[in-house]
Order: C-alpha cells, then structure tokens, then sequence
C-alpha cells in the first residue's frame, strides 16, 4: 500500500492507528491502539462510459490535473445513492454533454491499488457541447 493511503490516526478517536491482522480477518488493517476501531480501506468507484456516435468514439481532453490536456473516456467518482449506470450516464452529461441510449456492454479494471473503474458501452442520442472534464 502506498504510504499516502495508510490511515495514521482513528477516525473515532484520533489515537494513533497500527497496521495488524484483526482476529478473524485475514488481511492487515489500520486498528486504533486506544480504541480498537478496526479502518477498513476499500477501492473508490470511478464509473464512465464509452460512449459511440456512429462509428465514432467520443472521448473528452481533461481540464485539470493529472493528466491535463490528455484525451479520455467520461468518467467520474459514482455518488451515494446511484446506480453504476447512473452515474455512468451522470459523469458522461457532466463531462461531455452526452445523453445515452442503454448500455450495450460494461467492462471493470482495477487500477492504481485504490479506484476500481468500470466503463459502460452506450450509443449516444446526442452530440457534445464542447465541455471538457472538470475532474
Ligand atoms: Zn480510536
């Protein structure tokens, strides 16, 4: 685990944590030493789309950083209370004004230890209207 991701102090308490196997777990944890509180670390969703226009693919240049400037496909953080397809389709109206038919097929990586990314094929209703990634 990248040392940025390690949980150093208790979300409850504020003690310190240290990294051990909990009884009847099998991985290593951030378990608080004042309190016992046992810091599960899970991966982030990043939902998107490959969204198709004809034979096209529409793809987005990013507007910030990392990777400012590289062309990708729409995609974001899912929010609570939404679907994978929701918010698929959310990142991808947000990100290139792209409004979807239903998916066609959904693809899911792991990537960088900490986000898990699945990208749904959809046929696009509508063209962009110019708006780059704001993530
Ligand atoms: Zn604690």
């Amino acid at each position: 685990m990248s040392p940025a991701l390690r949980i150093r102090h208790c979300r409850d308490c504020g003690a310190p944590a240290a990294y051990r196997v909990p009884d009847d777990d099998s991985r290593e944890r951030a378990v608080c030493t004042a309190c016992g509180t046992v810091h599960y670390q899970n991966p982030l969703a990043v939902v998107g789309t490959l969204p198709v226009w004809g034979d096209r693919v529409l793809l987005c240049r990013r507007a910030i950083e990392p990777r400012r400037g590289k062309w990708t496909l729409p995609a974001g953080f899912m929010e609570l209370g939404e679907t994978t397809a929701q918010g698929a389709a959310r990142e991808t109206d947000e990100e290139a004004g792209t409004r979807l038919a239903r998916p066609l097929a959904a693809r899911s990586d792991l990537h960088h230890a900490s986000l898990v990314t699945l990208q749904i094929l959809r046929r696009a209703h509508s063209g962009q209207r110019g708006q780059q990634d704001r993530r």
